[in-house]
């Protein structure tokens, strides 16, 4: 059995019950074949595989909390501390009731590389807990906040672990979460990104991820003498992520025309309507049942089914295995050209293989939604030297993040000779630095 047959046998044994984290650990360690391959001996004596699949810490905890009839409640909180070897800890904080610790996991593994890719210094994490924040009071997402933190400060820091916004965290979430950490250990620091602009955010962080999306989707289209002048778009979620895609893609030239959440779809042949779209989620927190009050002409369908609209490019903006096998085939026969990952592992492994073996250029997540960790790296610098950067400014650094990963992705692809395959370049650059650093650390 080879050396990444073997790992991944002893991951799948050894973390029972974990099927994203199986799935994750696939899909890297079978990319990384080349690699492992040409150094096996070494890799093996080291447990190099061994020691990237094993979280460094992970923490699970109770938080309880009294909801708004005086009932006490009780949630479970994560955090995994992946992978230090090249900076902080840093990943998101999920709030869903999906949320356990295999979710945690792969979210965790996937950061490690992720983080890598953005040339940045920090290493991987991710945490969160099973409460959700929908239909809850303004009082009660307070009082989890503040419980979850109570636990979790004794944890992170701004040198040695730095969580942010996922599913279900957004700025408010963030805020209860930094004014309970900084009460209780009396430190005002950099300890949480996606913070808001009167203590310590960043600019242009909130559309960071989704801005980052089409950047790369930008520079990878320059590289193959097009744009996204004209394109129709197809996006799903309509979230932190999914709504500042559809901004920028309007921004490029492109024309969205599809947004979901979790019980409906909408599609907009005229293209959706930024402004109602984020009046909708962003201030009203409703659902998109609401969009045709907006827009009479627009089509809402309960269920999913955003990718059977005929487009030139598929944004998967929402959550995990949210675009399958069948998905891929529909996007194959309406003649699609790309797929770029905006959520974390949204496209099911068949349903990537399908779709590059049928000549789909394919972005993986860790590449293409790196935009949003990027910025909160840039977030920790401001604060770290307590300054506040332009929008202009970021948003700079953003672009050119985003360009110099899609090279460096697409670098590593074509050097092993997988060109075209940004899986495989992704999953390549991201581990080979992480392995360097960990390797001149010694056996920790
Ligand atoms: P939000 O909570 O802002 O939005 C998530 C969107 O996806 C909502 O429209 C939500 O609908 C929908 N959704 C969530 N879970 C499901 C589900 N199980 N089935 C169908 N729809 C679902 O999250 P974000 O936009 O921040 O995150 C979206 C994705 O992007 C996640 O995979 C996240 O890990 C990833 N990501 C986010 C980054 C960030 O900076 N925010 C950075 C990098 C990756 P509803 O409201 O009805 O639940």
């Amino acid at each position: 059995m080879s050396y990444v047959d073997e790992v991944i046998a002893r991951v799948v044994k050894e973390n029972p019950n974990e099927p994203e984290f199986h799935q994750a650990v696939k899909e890297v360690l079978n990319s990384l074949r080349p690699v492992v391959d040409a150094n096996e001996e070494k890799f093996r004596r080291d447990a190099v595989l061994e020691r990237i699949v094993n979280p460094e810490r992970q923490l699970k905890f109770r938080v309880s909390w009294v909801d708004d009839n005086g009932q006490v409640q009780v949630n479970t909180g994560y955090r995994v501390q992946f992978n230090s070897a090249i900076g902080p800890y840093k990943g998101g904080l999920r709030l869903h009731p999906s949320v356990n610790l295999g979710i945690i996991k792969f979210l965790g593994f996937e950061q490690i590389f992720k983080n890598s890719l953005t040339g940045l210094p920090i290493g991987g994490g991710k945490g969160g807990s099973d409460f959700d924040p929908k239909g809850k009071s303004d009082r009660e997402v307070m009082a989890f906040c503040q419980s979850f933190m109570t636990e979790l400060c004794k944890y992170i820091g701004a040198d040695t672990d730095v969580p942010a916004g996922d599913i279900g965290t957004g700025a408010r979430e963030i805020g209860y979460m930094f004014g309970q950490y900084k009460r209780i250990r009396g430190l005002y620091e950099g300890v949480l990104t996606g913070k808001g602009l009167s203590y310590g955010g960043s600019l242009a962080r909130k559309e960071a991820t989704g801005y980052g999306l089409l950047y790369i989707v930008q520079e990878m289209l320059k590289c193959h003498n097009d744009t996204l002048e004209g394109k129709t778009v197809i996006v799903s979620g309509a979230g932190n992520v999914a709504t500042y895609a559809i901004e920028k893609a309007y921004q490029l030239g492109g024309k969205p025309v599809t947004c979901s959440d979790s019980t409906g779809w909408v599609y907009d042949p005229d293209g959706i309507d930024l402004a109602a779209l984020k009046e909708i989620k962003e201030v009203k927190r409703a659902r998109l049942t609401e969009y045709r009050n907006y827009r009479p002409n627009a089509e809402y369908h309960e269920g999913r089914g955003v990718w059977s609209v005929k487009a030139d490019i598929a944004l998967p903006c929402a959550t995990q295995n949210e675009l399958n096998l069948d998905d891929a085939k529909t996007l194959v026969a309406n003649g699609c050209k790309v797929v770029a990952e905006g959520a974390n592992m949204p496209t099911t492994q068949e349903a990537t293989d399908y779709l590059q073996e049928n000549g789909i250029i394919f972005l993986p997540g860790k590449a293409a939604n790196a935009g949003g960790v990027a910025t909160s790296a840039l977030e920790m610098s401001q604060n770290s030297e307590r300054l506040s950067w332009s929008f202009d400014e970021v948003d700079k650094k953003l672009q050119g993040i985003m360009a110099n990963i899609y090279h460096n992705i697409d670098n590593a692809a074509k050097k092993y000779g997988f060109e075209g395959n940004y899986v495989v370049g992704a999953n390549i650059a991201g581990f080979e630095k992480v392995v360097d650093a960990m390797q001149a650390q010694g056996i920790v």
